[in-house]
């Protein structure tokens, strides 16, 4: 029952979404109360316990005319720029005490695309790590729904050839797959050229029939025109931001007393080259206590060298473990990793790692507890930082760990990215704490 709420709201949201941006229309009441009225009715549904797929069904007629009539967009933007559909949505979901479905939230960020438009970049990356998180099996409408939405408002998005509208129904990626599309500016500016799987189309279309939507909202990278001196013109909090990280970590400390305490849990292993890094998305239930407030781990990830110096030194990887609050704070775990003996935690992650850029791979079978890269000692250097990516979000709590796990050099080498660290930020007076 969510799920048809969520596509519904979602298929509503990207289709106004995709309209964004363009000519000024006149307004149209009629639509902006068949708007109204359909969030009502799902709210109504929400409310009733028993209510069953007929009625829900009868909803989603009320759809295509709905669909049709949303030509007219600047009504349907109306209704949502107000922010009360928003709001409504954010009010019925808070009250979820488990967290949010996948479905609810693709269609909760959809909404938010929609009334906070594709200028705010946190908004649309919010949409792509929601789109990201969302298996595609049995949520192909919805992925194409997004992904042509996004492509249309002038997103540099990755639509799958499976979403192209002449795609042929029911027949997967051919050669010319996902990364050819016209909105797919490649990631890295030459369209097709770096394809993470055009030459191997059989295995990509298979992949990409099973792992999340492969969407990019802005291209960056790490060196040249679109490196880090570059990320504030499209992304305003790199240039402009003042608590920037990574940070040069050295003394004078200022003493916290808290500690941290991560719970991590085993669980299906589901790994992903994002273009960026190797990235292990994190089934729900581990989390960690800081200053005794849980936070749930989502991802963890690596850069080469380590973002963060010691002294002035890196190191010669470290893992970032991100973690996020009920509040929606966002949390850093970070550990170095230095060269030394084989990590057997980094030798299984690294056989299941896909060298190139392409969706998420889940091996069958395959189990990691994310508590093999900590070492045994917590004891941490923390300050107030920022998401070291774009768009650079501030207000990230950050918590390198003092002690330094192993690392072997052909297991450095073995990692896909040569570089993929941010230089270090300046500090502008934050200070540092340890325990
Ligand atoms: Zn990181």
């Amino acid at each position: 029952m969510f799920k048809i709420i969520a596509i519904i709201l979602l298929t509503l949201s990207t289709a106004g979404a995709g309209y964004f941006g363009w000519t000024q229309k006149k307004s149209n009441a009629a639509v902006t109360e068949q708007v109204a009225e359909l969030t009502q009715k799902v709210e109504e549904a929400d409310k009733k316990v028993e209510v069953t797929e007929e009625e829900l069904a009868a909803s989603q007629e009320l759809l295509p005319p709905l669909m049709t009539k949303a030509q007219e967009l600047e009504a349907v933007k109306a209704a949502f720029s107000t922010g009360t559909v928003l709001k409504d949505l954010e009010t019925l979901y808070a009250k979820e005490k488990k967290g949010l479905s996948t479905e609810r939230q693709l269609g909760l960020a959809g909404v938010r695309l929609l009334t906070n438009g594709t200028k705010d970049p946190a908004t649309v990356a919010a949409f792509q790590k929601a789109l990201e998180m969302t298996d595609w099996k049995g949520q192909k409408t919805v992925i194409c729904a997004a992904q042509n939405a996004l492509a249309a408002a002038g997103e540099k998005v990755k639509v799958m050839s499976e979403c192209l509208p002449d795609a042929p129904a029911g027949k997967p990626a051919g050669k010319h797959d996902a990364h050819d599309a016209p909105a797919a500016k490649d990631a890295h500016g030459a369209p097709a050229a770096k394809d993470a799987h055009g030459k191997d189309d059989k295995k990509g279309a298979k992949k990409d029939a099973h792992g999340p939507a492969d969407v990019h909202a802005v291209h960056w990278d790490y060196e040249g025109v679109m490196g880090p001196e570059n990320w504030g013109k499209e992304f305003p909090t790199c240039g402009r931001g003042k608590s920037q990280a990574p940070l040069n970590i050295k003394g004078p400390f200022e003493k916290v007393r808290y500690s941290v305490a991560p719970d991590y849990k085993q669980g299906q292993l589901k790994i992903v080259n994002n273009g960026h890094t190797i990235q292990v998305n994190v089934v729900p239930g581990s989390k960690i206590r800081i200053d005794g407030k849980p936070y749930d781990l989502l991802q963890f990830h690596f850069h080469r060298p380590s973002e963060e110096h010691i002294d002035g030194k890196p190191s010669a990887m470290v893992v970032h473990f991100v973690h996020k609050n009920a509040e929606g704070e966002l949390a850093v775990l970070g550990v170095m990793l230095r060269e030394g003996n084989e990590n057997p935690g980094i030798k299984t992650l690294w056989s299941h790692a896909p060298k190139k850029e392409g969706p998420e791979v889940v091996p069958d079978g395959v189990m990691f507890n994310p508590t093999n890269l900590l070492p045994r000692e917590m004891d941490f250097f923390h300050y107030d930082g920022s998401l070291t990516t774009p768009p650079c979000t501030e207000k990230v709590k950050f918590f390198i760990l003092k002690s330094q796990v192993n690392i072997a050099k052909e297991q450095v080498s073995d990692f896909p990215f040569k570089m993929n660290a941010r230089p270090i930020q300046p500090a502008n007076g934050r200070p540092i704490y340890t325990n």
